[in-house]
């Protein structure tokens, strides 16, 4: 125990104790004890007290009566002593009379001065007594001869009478000294004098003991049981005798002046230490139980607040990417909701920000996921840098990232957050040992005025980064009302696509693939133009994506296989006879079951070689088919028609396809060549997908060459095939037989 705790908690410790209770109850059994035995000594003086009282009456009553039986045998004396002479017959009749008042005496003698007894009144019963010399030893001798000089009383003591049995003898001398004539003694039998003197009821109480020298000269036992503990003894004063009579009580009446309080209280008291024991025994279960409650409360606490914290990082995890560690696209849509609904209530602007990295999937394929992964896990670590309280950076999935800026004050401050997310991208990835430079494009949507809700503001965040792909890569496009404008010009463009077939609006211009090989031309790709009545020539950018939307993508596209075969058959007995021509084919088309069939058609009607047409399929066709339904491209395959992959690397498409279904050509993506000879990534993918292509056994065409540089590179590296505008435009039909006549490289003339 402490010195410096405070006073009431060693008190509370000292009260918790398990031997509390029993102190309690030992303490309250002392006290029970000690006022027992209180009330009981006091008791006892009160009993002492009434005997000595009882004793005390008794005794000043038996003198009384004693003396009243001497005064009478004096009177008697002191009338022979005036009269002498009294004959016989007086003296019997006055003791007659005697006997008759003083009913105690047994008989009344009168005894000569030499001690002999002459007279004796009753004689009836006293015979023996008469001649009997009352000096019948020298004690009583000596004390009759004193009484008798000097005149005085003289108590024989209790002595076996001469009529038997013991009593009591009284003399009163007749005279004294010379002139004494003996005495005047009054018998008593000790029953008889018991019997007369006591009164009635004092034997029902009390046995009595005549002491007389120390000795009990008689005893009367009570007529009940007396006890032990109680007595008193009380000296008798009487004429020239020492006696005292000890009272002893019987138990009845001891028992009467005994009240049951004692043991009422002493009951009471230990029933009052039980049941403090008891309560605080309950108290002390009680206390002890709520302890323990209580420590099962804060353990209950303890485990909520865990459970708390576990939830919290459930939630967290939940929320979160587990590869990037930022915001997953849920929680950061609910998030964007919520910033929306504050920023309505304060009147403020929100922007959200969608982010796609530049040709992430080629590079994912090329070098491999673990490489991919790693340089989102870089870019998102970037990025994250920027988040505060009010930026918050999410990871939608692919190569995709969301930031909201949650105060925008100005267009500025969203332009300065841009430039940021930019200067994120300026120093290149380093993965294991390689730097990688990246870039990324930016569709931006603010709200209100690009949407109310955070879906629509998504959308529009989507429909503005379309739009700056759309542009080229590495840049932002904000989504304005202009975008809404053409959508209505689009939809002006459903209408009037609908109108173009029949009226025969569509056009196919050629554009030259060059063979690096051989210099020469072998084949062209056929690409659509619409001649809009009010438009002019509409590019397939504007109406293709439309065009599939509203399916009409289908009609369009046996169009165009019906003019590319038209074309050949125009082309047969010119010096373009051999040229093939290559299509490109949406996905939808591909799906139709009778496409092989309208195909062989179109080949059998305008007796078109299936060889000298190839099929350019996107890779998100191509891996579509494949999963769903791989006999079609095998029956286009297997009608002899060239398959080559568009647009290769821009996708999400894995190279690994290419082994399940094996294609002519492969076309590598313009943005690739774009920056073929000044970037380092897009020189790996070239080379990478020109190595696994020529592993397959397929051939390659670059897109979009535009320079001497990246023709060089492409030579350099065995690209099979070119394709640009450093060859040619795609050009009308008309146009193409003095194109290739005239030659198309500077190089190869
Ligand atoms: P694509 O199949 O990748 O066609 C190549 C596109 O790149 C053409 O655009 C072409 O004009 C352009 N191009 C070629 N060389 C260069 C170059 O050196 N530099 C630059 N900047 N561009 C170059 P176009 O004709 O506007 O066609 C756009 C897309 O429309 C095509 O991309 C193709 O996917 C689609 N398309 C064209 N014709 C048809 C068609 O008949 N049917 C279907 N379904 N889609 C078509
Ligand atoms: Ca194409
Ligand atoms: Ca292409």
């Amino acid at each position: 125990m402490s010195l410096n705790q405070p006073v009431s908690v060693v008190f509370l410790r000292q009260l918790m104790r398990p031997a509390f209770p029993a102190v309690v109850l030992m303490t309250f059994l002392a006290i029970a004890t000690g006022l027992i035995i209180g009330l009981d000594s006091q008791e006892n003086t009160q009993i002492e007290q009434t005997l000595a009282q009882e004793s005390e009456s008794l005794v000043r009553h038996l003198e009384q009566d004693f003396l009243n039986h001497v005064l009478a045998l004096r009177r008697m004396a002191h009338r022979l002593e005036m009269h002498p002479e009294t004959p016989f017959e007086v003296w019997q009749q006055d003791a007659r009379n005697y006997l008759e008042d003083f009913k105690t005496f047994q008989a009344i003698e009168r005894i000569d001065p030499d001690l002999v007894i002459r007279w004796v009144e009753p004689l009836e019963g006293n015979e023996a007594a008469l001649g009997f010399n009352s000096g019948f030893n020298a004690e009583r001798r000596d004390a009759l001869q004193q009484a008798l000089q000097q005149g005085s009383l003289s108590v024989s003591g209790v002595i076996s009478l001469a009529q038997g049995g013991p009593g009591l003898v009284v003399y009163a001398p007749i005279g004294a000294g010379e002139a004494n004539n003996g005495f005047i003694a009054g018998v008593f039998r000790m029953e008889q004098l018991s019997e007369d003197l006591i009164r009635p009821g004092i034997r029902q109480n009390f046995s009595l003991e005549l002491i007389e020298a120390n000795e009990i000269a008689y005893s009367l036992p009570a007529t009940y049981p007396t006890q032990t503990r109680f007595s008193h003894t009380t000296e008798m004063h009487l004429p020239s005798i020492e006696w005292a009579l000890r009272v002893r009580p019987t138990t009845e009446w001891v028992e009467r002046y005994r009240s049951a309080w004692p043991w009422v209280t002493f009951i009471s008291m230990v029933s009052l230490g039980v049941l403090a024991s008891l309560t605080i025994l309950l108290a002390q279960l009680i206390f002890k139980r709520n302890r323990a409650l209580l420590r099962t409360q804060q353990e209950l606490e303890e485990e909520i607040d865990q459970r708390v914290a576990i939830q919290q990082d459930l939630a967290r995890l939940e929320s979160t990417d587990s590869l990037t560690g930022l915001a997953n696209r849920r929680f950061f849509m609910e998030d964007l909701q919520h910033t929306l609904s504050q920023a309505d209530r304060q009147m403020r602007q929100v922007a959200l920000i969608m982010m796609d990295l530049d040709r992430f999937q080629m590079l994912n394929d090329s070098l491999g996921h673990h490489v991919g992964d790693a340089l989102l896990v870089q870019v998102a670590r970037r990025l994250d840098l920027l988040s505060d309280e009010g930026i918050m950076v999410g990871y939608s999935g692919g190569d995709e990232f969301m930031i909201c800026q949650q105060h925008v004050e100005s267009i500025d401050d969203v332009i300065h957050l841009l430039g940021q997310i930019k200067a994120c991208f300026k120093e290149p990835f380093p993965v294991e040992g390689e730097s990688h430079q990246i870039t990324a494009t930016m569709g931006v949507a603010v709200y209100p005025q690009s949407g109310l809700d955070a879906d629509t503001l998504l959308r529009n965040a989507d429909v503005a980064l379309y739009r700056a792909k759309e542009q080229g890569r590495n840049t932002y496009q904000f989504y304005t009302e202009g975008m809404q404008e053409r959508e209505v010009r689009r939809l002006e463009l459903d209408k009037d696509l609908s109108e173009a077939l029949a009226r025969n609006q569509f056009e196919l211009y050629y554009q030259p693939q060059l063979d690096l090989t051989t210099g020469h031309t072998t084949s062209v790709e056929a690409l659509i133009r619409w001649n809009h009545p009010e438009r002019g020539l509409v590019l397939p950018g504007d109406f293709i994506p439309l065009a599939e939307e509203n399916g009409r993508i289908r009609e369009i596209g046996r169009w165009v296989i019906r003019a590319a075969c038209q074309q050949l058959q125009q082309w047969q007995g010119t010096p373009l006879s051999t040229l093939g021509i290559a299509i490109n084919l949406s996905g939808q088309e591909l799906a139709e079951p009778d496409l092989p069939d309208y195909l062989s058609q179109c080949f059998a009607e305008f007796g078109v070689a299936p060889g000298q047409l190839e099929i350019e399929l996107t890779e998100e066709s191509f891996i579509a088919n494949i999963e769903h339904n791989h006999t079609q491209l095998q029956r286009i395959s297997d009608l002899g028609v060239k398959l080559a992959l568009d647009d290769f690397g821009v996708g999400y498409s894995s190279l690994g396809y290419l082994r399940d279904f094996t294609v002519d050509l492969i076309k590598i993506d313009r943005s690739f060549i774009t920056y073929v000879t000044r970037k380092y990534d897009d020189s790996v993918i070239t080379r990478a997908v020109i190595n696994l292509a020529h592993n397959l056994g397929i051939r390659v065409v670059a897109e979009g060459v535009e320079t001497e540089e990246q023709l060089q590179f492409l030579r350099q590296h065995q690209c099979d095939l070119i394709q640009g505008y450093l060859i040619s435009r795609p050009v009308p039909a008309a146009e193409l037989p003095a194109l290739l006549e005239e030659g198309l490289l500077p190089v190869y003339q």
